[in-house]
């Protein structure tokens, strides 16, 4: 099952692909408790492309997360992020490999309340060993509009201000993919607008490529194209969507599914 691979993909052909998943399974538990989360999942995500991935609850959004990230390892099946494959390496390699390459946001933020604005934003530069400038916190953080707020705790800030510093910190090292998990699921109409024009800012003005889960047909229409998931494969997909076609996607995701569209 095992093959030697090269570092990079074969051919100008995969490394020009932010992500790809070539059959992806991945299972939990064992037995009667057994639970196929990924079900075989195939795809490829274009540089520099915005993505939002939807499903009913439990149809496997977030483990198809953390294994594209690198941060779950498939049971079967490859992974490759920006040409590299993620399957058969160390977690020391994959560790190192995600500090420098991919950016995470969370729908609980996850920042570390005992250290400042700055210095959460500077984190995974600290922890990649990179040199971390004052700078770079203050310049990142301007772009997100909080750069008056470096010395604050996170405790001090709402919770879209949170989300943008989330957002800073995942912007910091400068990554190829950004991987954020229902992003806007935890805040007011308002704030999720501008954590999403971030978002979109960081594909079509730093041509990062993003992925991002979420249940909110207006968050995802800020994408370029929507992946539809139910029972850990993949349901549909939907080009330039907007608010009311991803809402009638939905709404028949069951039927597709039914029909084994
Ligand atoms: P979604 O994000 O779409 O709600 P998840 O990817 O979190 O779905 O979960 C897909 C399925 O896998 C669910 O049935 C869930 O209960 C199961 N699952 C996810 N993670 C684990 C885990 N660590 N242990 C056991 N079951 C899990
Ligand atoms: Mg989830």
């Amino acid at each position: 099952m095992f093959r030697t691979r090269s570092r990079q993909g074969p051919g100008t052909g995969a490394a020009a692909q932010a992500l790809r998943l070539v059959k992806v399974t991945r299972s939990f538990g064992s037995g009667e408790g057994a639970v196929t989360a990924l079900d075989g999942v195939t795809l490829t995500l274009a540089r520099g492309t915005f993505t939002a991935v939807m499903g009913p609850s439990g149809s496997g959004k977030s483990t198809l997360l953390q294994c594209a990230a690198g941060l779950d390892l498939p049971d079967s099946g490859i992974v490759q992020v920006d040409g590299t494959e993620m399957t058969g390496r160390t977690e020391a390699e994959l560790t190192r490999f995600r500090r420098a390459r991919v950016g995470f946001v969370f729908q609980q933020y996850n920042l570390l309340d005992t250290l400042t604005v700055a210095q959460n934003t500077v984190l995974p530069l600290r922890l990649a060993g990179r040199r971390v400038d004052r700078r770079r916190a203050q310049e990142v953080l301007t772009a997100v509009g909080l750069g008056d707020r470096l010395g604050h705790r996170p405790a001090q800030l709402s919770g879209g201000q949170r989300q943008r510093v989330a957002i800073a910190r995942a912007l910091v090292t400068e990554p190829r993919v950004i991987f954020a998990d229902e992003p806007t699921g935890a805040l007011d109409t308002r704030s999720a607008r501008e954590v999403l024009r971030l978002l979109r800012d960081a594909v079509r003005v730093h041509g990062r490529t993003v992925v991002m889960v979420t249940h909110d047909p207006v968050a995802a229409s800020y994408a370029d194209s929507v992946l539809f998931l139910a029972d850990g494969r993949l349901a549909g997909r939907l080009d330039m969507p907007t608010p009311d076609t991803v809402a009638e996607r939905m709404a028949h995701l069951g039927d597709d599914v039914a029909m084994g569209v």
